[in-house]
């Protein structure tokens, strides 16, 4: 299984969503944070897909992508910037980069909170994607799901119920 945004993410915010993403355990259309969050994509951003490209290469796939000015625009429901969404983007630059599209930047948009985060790529960047590369194959590896820890994230996740359900607690 390639390697997406999404898996450096959850290895940003939790271990066992990763592991349990990582083995298509996938809960994503039960959530109504995640549906309130695909709408707040297709509602605001749906002119959009006029303007810039879908773009799938290496595993990932970059919803809207400025392929003249070599932008990824990434939008997040989330009312703060978190360094989840940060790791995400700078995988797509670490993957567009190495696949012969260096030089790109990215800019996350948080429609409610009409803020925008610009990032750029930075030289230190690329070791630190690949030791993160590397946390996310040592933990899909991983035989056994990691252990359930409370986090403040937890109640708007969309393993809550799989988590909190007693099926996996330890
Ligand atoms: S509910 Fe909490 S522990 Fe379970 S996967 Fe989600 S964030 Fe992780």
């Amino acid at each position: 299984m390639p390697i997406t945004g999404t898996h450096i993410a959850y290895l940003h915010t939790c271990h066992r969503k990763l592991w349990l993403f990582a083995h298509s355990i996938q809960m994503e259309h039960t959530s109504q944070v995640v549906a309130e969050g695909k709408l707040i994509g297709e509602t605001s951003y749906a002119e959009r897909a006029q303007k810039y490209t879908e773009l799938a290469i290496d595993g990932i796939k970059i919803d809207f992508y400025d392929a003249k000015n070599k932008v990824v625009h990434e939008v997040k429901k989330s009312d703060k910037v978190e360094k989840a969404h940060i790791a995400q983007v700078k995988y797509y630059l670490y993957i567009l980069a190495k696949n012969g599209m260096p030089h790109a930047s990215a800019i996350i948009e948080y429609p409610k909170m009409r803020q925008k985060e610009i990032v750029e790529w930075q030289e230190e960047d690329q070791s630190e994607v690949e030791e993160w590369i590397k946390g996310v194959e040592e933990i899909m590896h991983q035989n056994e799901c990691p252990p359930l820890v409370k986090l403040k994230i937890c109640k708007k996740c969309s393993y809550y119920d799989f988590c909190y359900s007693g099926e996996l607690t330890e």
